[in-house]
């Protein structure tokens, strides 16, 4: 299946100069959006993972589906103020300012087996700081899952040291 037929592309969204991918058209596409997770499920039992962890808030809609799959846990990565129980967080650089992520400080037992699943890698700053979230509290990423990845912003140059899985790659 060519995911690509199920992307849209907008020309200056949220701000001028930025293509967005727009990911909805596979969401709103059943098979297509199966298949999609079905390949995600496939990558998670290949490195034999034993949670996945998504960020807020695109992680969830391809995280979850794999989670419910293979019957393992989901976590999610959210945003300053979101999560209700003590958290770990990170601060990363964005090209301006800062972004800030938490995770449940309990949410992730030592050892465990985790994915991260997101739907796009751009610059790779989410996936680095969710990886430095769930290494603090003593989990093991066994892997790196996304349906987009935009080669050009050399997100992929950050995740040297783990395996990385991307259904459509524009170059
Ligand atoms: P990065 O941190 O790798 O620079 O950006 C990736 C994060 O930003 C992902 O969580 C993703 O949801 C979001 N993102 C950045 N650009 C796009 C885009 O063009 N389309 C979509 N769907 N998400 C984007």
């Amino acid at each position: 299946m060519d995911y690509k037929d199920y992307i849209a592309e907008i020309q200056d969204f949220p701000i001028d100069g930025v293509l967005f991918r727009d990911i909805t058209p596979i969401m709103q596409n059943g098979k297509a959006f199966r298949a999609a997770c079905n390949e995600m499920v496939e990558f998670a039992k290949k490195v034999n993972a034993d949670v996945i962890v998504g960020p807020e808030s695109r992680g969830f809609i391809f995280g979850c589906p794999v989670a419910y799959e293979l019957e393992i846990g989901f976590v999610p990565i959210r945003k300053p103020g979101k999560l209700p129980r003590a958290t770990e967080s990170i601060e990363y650089d964005l090209e301006y300012g800062t972004n800030e992520l938490h995770i449940h400080a309990d949410a992730i037992k030592k050892g465990q087996r985790v994915l991260i699943i997101d739907d796009l890698l751009a610059t790779g700053g989410t996936v680095k700081g969710t990886i430095d979230l769930v290494e603090k509290l003593g989990g093991e990423v066994v892997g790196c899952n996304f349906l987009i990845e935009l080669a050009d912003l050399k997100g992929r140059d950050l995740l040297d040291n783990y395996e990385v899985n991307s259904l459509i790659i524009y170059q």
